[in-house]
């Protein structure tokens, strides 16, 4: 059988969660043998996730952590708590004998169906490039002789691993195999979360290129704009109760 792709997606409450879980799960949808852990960063499991997840039609892990207030000022990583608590439920809940694929699936990226069949041969480590990221067109493993040997990055490229979140899975195995890598706070710096979880698990010259040797884009660091709600009653709401 198929190794299953674990997508791991934290998100929290904000008037466009609805849409772009829709738009999340047109496409994870149709992929197969693929296991959606959803990690609310809130107190409770919501209500409209429960529901959406639900009827989502795929099968699913719905968790919940909420990320302390001292965490959440501009300039720090968002939702490490969140993929630290799904990276504990895949050690508690797999085991040696399951064949799987984990990667970090934002909620606001926008992802092609090839891109999953591009990680699914994943052994170790693999990599490939992001559009719409780090001030650039695209950022992309460079690679040589099929190992890669740098980065082609707007940002920062002396990060020992120049990557962005969505540019990056990691077989099962490795992720059981390595049972205290997380994702840091302490000692993190901002945008340096990607290469601090990748330097616990892996080494360059080990990463596997997929898309063409890194030649193709097939997810997008699409970013969601601030929806303008300036025109909400505060007095006359509307009559019934709707979900958004
Ligand atoms: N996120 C979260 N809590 C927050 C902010 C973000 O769980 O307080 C989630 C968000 O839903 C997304 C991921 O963390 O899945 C990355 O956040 P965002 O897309 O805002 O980051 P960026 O695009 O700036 O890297
Ligand atoms: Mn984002």
């Amino acid at each position: 059988a198929l190794p299953v792709i674990y997508a791991i997606t934290p998100t929290y409450n904000r008037p466009v969660q609805k849409a772009e879980f829709t738009r999340l799960a047109n496409t994870f949808r149709q992929v197969p043998r693929f296991h959606w852990i959803v990690v609310e960063d809130s107190s409770v499991r919501t209500e409209l996730v429960a529901r959406f997840l639900a009827r989502s039609g795929m099968p699913y892990t719905h968790l919940n952590i909420f990320t302390p207030r001292r965490f959440k000022r501009t300039g720090m990583p968002r939702a490490t708590e969140q993929r630290n608590m799904a990276l504990s439920w895949l050690r508690s809940h797999r085991s040696r004998n399951d064949a799987g694929v984990v990667f970090f699936a934002d909620d606001d990226n926008t992802y092609s169906l090839e891109l999953f069949e591009e990680m699914r041969s994943t052994r170790g480590v693999s990599v490939w490039p992001v559009g719409l990221v780090s001030g650039r067109r695209y950022e992309r493993p460079i690679v040589e002789k099929g190992k890669v040997v740098g980065w082609y990055t707007g940002w920062r490229p002396d990060r020992p691993f120049a990557i962005d979140m969505a540019g990056f899975a990691v077989n099962l195995q490795v992720v059981l195999g390595s049972p205290r890598a997380l994702f840091k706070r302490r000692g993190s710096q901002p945008g340096m979360q990607e290469s601090d979880f990748l330097k616990q698990i892996t080494k360059v010259g080990d990463l596997e290129p997929k898309a063409n040797n890194c030649t193709r884009v097939l997810v997008w660091h699409t970013r969601t704009e601030k929806v303008n709600l300036g025109n909400e009653p505060k007095h006359r709401q509307d009559s019934m109760v709707i979900e958004v």
